[in-house]
């Protein structure tokens, strides 16, 4: 058997630790603000997330809450209780020497998240998602850990709550891991309980193993994997990182076990802007961490928030209602379901208006201006009004889809000014019918070489008509209008 055979016949087996930062409006064990963007370093702390001595943890309501609805949304099990323990290590960010963390009671536990690649549907079992702190966050001036002058630290974000969701080794390609991370986001937008632009919102730590491909029908058995080495990357920041970390490191356990080299089980770091992984000191084992019971925490009852706590309907579900329900393609429908906030945006000018007009409207006209702008729905969603009344415009026939785009819409969103506005200053308003009828009785008299072509089978002929009717009417006919009427007029015996 050749080298390249054999390295053929693995395929990579990958689960994935997520971190995901939980938009609460005060930090998860003290009253202190999550709202730190802009803020001074060091301003948003109190003696409980500085860990100063004899400070005692007050667990917030809400984290809690995230986290149940990020459960139900995961269809994962809440327990009768959840409880928090030390995990106990030494790091500046974290001058307790420990993290409060969950341990063998996490808030949810067997889960699931329905994933497609390639037209694929995959289910990718969740292991177990728990509520956690954020360490602070440390900056290095003058260079990289290793070499930098000093460090400075800021505390701002410690004890921002953050959520751990454990996957089962389910992954068996990079694109698999991309596409679950871009879902998971898309779900937790829709529960309100993240904010992607967020710096550090999203933090990816994955486990890849080679395993012999044989061996990957069904599920993997418990026996290969574990005696597959396994590789852990860190410092995964995006969906778009996951993929790429995990194709290089694919290509170099492929690359080691073609030359009958044995993959070393370790930590890797990536690094985004050099495209590698590369070793990192070697992992502390679970028991280096000494989990103890958090003793200033009393365990909660949860079992049943799960069943009192609503959640939105979800994006998948969505989708299908939007296409049954407004007769949407599958693209359009995907498009508008995007975001909570446009889905939301789109079904009240459906509601109100046509669909089909409001799907165009929505998905092609408005997000492609937004985009071209650099803006987001959010940036607008508080001028609903003024984008269904200029739909409404459009759906009334009171001024040209051309118009309305080219024109109103654009000025809506550089100018900030109202639809009726635009329209009254600009003489946008369709002319009337009669006026449409005058103007193209003048063309036709105007221009008798034209009729005379047109009559003569040279269809190019009625474009010049049009042209001469729209330039007459100030571009404020409907030109499909005056193609009607023109034909009426040059077809009359
Ligand atoms: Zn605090």
């Amino acid at each position: 058997m050749s080298a390249q055979a054999v390295a053929e016949e693995f395929a990579p087996v990958i689960g994935l630790e997520v971190h995901v930062q939980l938009e609460t409006e005060t930090k998860i064990f003290c009253g202190c603000s999550t709202d730190t963007a802009d803020a001074e370093p060091n301003s948003h702390t109190c003696p409980t997330c500085l860990g100063l001595p004899g400070a005692l943890p007050v667990l917030n309501e809400a984290a809690v809450e995230a986290a149940v609805r990020l459960g139900k949304a995961l269809r994962a099990d809440v327990p009768e209780r959840t409880s928090f323990h030390r995990k106990n290590y030494f790091y500046p960010d974290l001058p307790k020497g420990f993290q409060l963390t969950q341990y063998d009671a996490p808030v949810c536990q067997n889960g699931e998240l329905e994933v497609r690649v390639e037209g694929r549907r995959r289910t990718i079992g969740i292991t177990r998602a728990h509520l956690e702190e954020d360490p602070g966050s440390l900056q290095h001036v003058g260079g990289s850990i290793a070499t930098a002058d000093y460090t400075l630290v800021d505390y701002n974000r410690a004890g921002t709550p953050l959520v751990e969701i454990v996957t089962e080794p389910d992954f068996r390609s990079p694109a698999e891991t991309r596409a679950f991370l871009a879902k998971l986001e898309e779900v937790l937008e829709y529960l309100g309980v993240y904010d992607g632009q967020r710096d550090g919102s999203l933090r990816v730590d994955a486990n890849i193993s080679m395993v012999p491909a044989d061996d990957l029908e069904g599920e993997v058995a418990e026996e290969t994997l574990a005696a597959a080495n396994r590789t852990e990357v860190k410092n995964i920041s995006s969906h778009k990182g996951a993929e790429k970390a995990l194709a290089y490191e694919v290509t170099r356990q492929r690359n080691a076990l073609q030359r009958g080299r044995e993959v070393e089980q370790e930590t890797r770091h990536w690094d985004e802007s050099r495209g590698i992984t590369v070793s990192m000191r070697s992992k502390e084992a679970e028991k280096d961490y000494r989990y103890f019971p958090e003793a200033d925490l009393p365990p909660l009852e949860v079992a049943h928030w799960r069943e009192e706590l609503e959640i939105p309907e979800l994006p998948d579900a969505r989708r299908e209602r939007f296409r049954e329900e407004y007769g949407l393609s599958a693209e359009a429908a995907s498009k508008l379901t995007s975001t909570k906030a446009v889905a939301d945006f789109f079904e009240g000018v459906a509601r109100e208006y046509d669909p089909a007009l409001a799907a165009s409207w929505v998905a092609d006209h408005l997000l492609g201006e937004l985009n071209y702008r650099d803006m987001e729905l959010a940036d607008v969603a508080d001028r609903f009004d003024e984008f269904a009344r200029l739909v409404e415009l459009v759906a009334a026939e009171e001024i040209t889809e051309k118009n309305a785009r080219e024109t109103v819409l654009r000025e809506m969103l550089d100018a900030g000014r109202a639809p009726d506005e635009i329209v009254e200053a600009e003489g946008l308003g369709k002319t009337s019918g009669d006026a449409v009828k005058s103007a193209v009785e003048a063309a036709v008299a105007e221009n008798p070489d034209a009729v005379e072509d047109y009559r003569g089978g040279d269809e190019g002929a009625i474009n010049f008509l049009v042209g001469q009717v729209m330039q007459k009417t100030g571009g404020s006919a409907d030109p499909a209008q005056v193609n009607e009427l023109l034909r009426e007029e040059l077809d009359r015996p």
